[in-house]
């Protein structure tokens, strides 16, 4: 069967460049393995699909600079190439054209109004089918094969139906990658968009999870599991910070999660699969500096003298915490401690640990927990601003497969819906220009 468009994948950027492109007069169809569209948007947001943020509106020289840095390539430049073009009121009215209002949530996080992420699956659905766009389901791509002539691409699949494979083969002239990344594998995103740009001559940048929790190694993780609290926490690479996010941070048998730790950890697995020395130092008290700190528990011990250590802290920490930062500076032994009779080298202990708790990290939680893939398809080998590839002229590649990754907050599902938006816009132009010059 033959298109003149085909997109592997119908995740976010598929669908988005999908539902674009038909708009702009092409013919395109969808390749998709699972045996419905958008697997993985049904887990995003926790259930509720955090498709964008706020904050990436783009009308204003710093908020550039902002949205910036919200994003993550080899190629720093790369992703405002696209999101220029595509940003957040675009994607606003994307979404108000298909028919799904949005509503905001804390921190900019936008969403459907219905706070369901199946709706966002239903209104592609809806578009699809008013745009009478195929989408094949349960076919897996597994070659691709390019011919100078047209049509351009042969797409060679495995089509499983009632568990009996078949070979289908498809042709096309122009043809979208979309296939994802590493994460998740049950959405069916094993990375095969990497073997399938490998084959035909892209290189792959290497790989590591992101917005993913993190595993510790700290005697007294057991007894802090369940722990949720505001902190500030810093990732330090061989004694260094190199990322510090404020928010909510849980704390689990294995180690670390929560908005906060997930913003960071992009950094933390990044330096792990480089054998660096990797620690999380959680700051529980981040709206006081250290002097702060040190004359609001003097304050407090000096009027609660009388009482005993382990009880100053009610209303102040997590009840929970406090039997482990007693153990941490060496007072366990000897709860009923009066404040009085502390010393400054036990109160120093307390305050170094209420400030700069630290972690050791040993792992993340890998790709089958993260959201995101740092790493991806080299863009040096896409053309900016279009992602057409420079290797192979009429594909083109959107969303998580190439080297670009969001942070937590909305950000990876706007690259999808830019790239996949930008992606079918730019070919759309190629192809009016091509018939111009006919
Ligand atoms: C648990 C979880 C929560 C998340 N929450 C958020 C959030 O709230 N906000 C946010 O911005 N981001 C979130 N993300 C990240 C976001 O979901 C992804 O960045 C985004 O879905 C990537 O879109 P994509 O279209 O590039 O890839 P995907 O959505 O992964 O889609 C790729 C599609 O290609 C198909 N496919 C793969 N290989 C082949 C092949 N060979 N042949 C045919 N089809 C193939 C797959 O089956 C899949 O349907 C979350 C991710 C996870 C895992």
């Amino acid at each position: 069967m033959h298109h003149e468009l085909l997109i592997i994948g119908a995740g976010a950027a598929g669908l988005a460049a999908a539902v674009t492109a038909k708009d702009l007069g092409i013919d395109a169809a969808i390749l998709e393995r699972n045996d419905k569209i958008g697997k993985k948007i049904l887990m995003t947001g926790d259930g509720r699909c955090n498709l964008t943020n706020e904050s990436t509106a783009i009308d204003a020289e710093d908020e550039m600079a902002d949205l910036s840095r919200k994003f993550h390539c080899n190629q720093a430049g790369f992703p405002m190439s696209v999101l220029q073009q595509f940003g957040i009121r675009q994607t606003i009215d994307f979404f108000f054209g298909l028919g799904l209002p949005l509503t905001t949530l804390k921190e900019g996080m936008m969403y459907p109004m219905s706070l369901q992420a199946a709706s966002v699956l239903d209104i592609f659905q809806l578009a699809l089918e008013d745009r009478n766009v195929p989408v094949i389901f349960n076919t897996k791509v597994e070659d691709i094969i390019v011919q100078a002539e047209h049509p351009r691409f042969t797409v060679v699949c495995k089509t499983t139906i009632d568990e009996v494979e078949e070979q289908s083969v498809y042709t096309s002239d122009y043809l979208f990658l979309c296939a994802g990344g590493l994460t998740a594998p049950s959405a069916g995103t094993d990375g095969s968009g990497y073997t399938l740009a490998g084959r035909l001559g892209h290189t792959l940048i290497e790989t590591t999870p992101s917005i993913v929790q993190l595993k510790v190694q700290y005697a007294h993780m057991k007894q802090l599991s369940g722990i949720k609290l505001q902190g500030k926490a810093h990732v330090n690479v061989n004694g260094e910070v190199v990322r510090s996010e404020a928010g909510e941070i849980h704390f689990a048998e294995y180690g670390l999660s929560g908005p906060a730790i997930l913003q960071i950890s992009r950094e933390a697995a990044y330096h792990l699969a480089r054998r660096d020395a990797v620690t999380v130092t959680v700051d529980l008290m981040p709206g006081r500096t250290e002097e702060e700190l040190v004359d609001f528990m003097e304050t407090h011990w000096g009027i609660f003298g009388h009482r005993a250590v382990v009880d100053s802290f009610i209303g102040i920490l997590h009840k929970k915490l406090v039997p482990v930062l007693l153990k941490e500076a060496g007072i366990d032994e000897q709860p009923y401690l009066l404040c009085q009779d502390l010393s400054w080298k036990t109160k120093k202990k307390f305050y170094r640990l209420l400030k700069h708790w630290e972690f050791k990290v040993t792992d993340t939680n890998g790709f089958t927990n993260a959201h995101a893939t740092a790493g991806g398809i080299d863009t040096t080998e896409l053309v900016e601003g279009t992602l057409e590839s420079k290797r192979v002229p009429g594909l083109y590649l959107a969303g998580e497969v190439m080297d670009v990754d969001g942070d937590f907050g909305g950000y990876n599902l706007q690259w999808a819906w830019s790239s996949g938006y930008v992606a079918a816009t730019a070919l759309a132009k190629q192809i009016s220009e091509g018939a111009k010059t006919k």
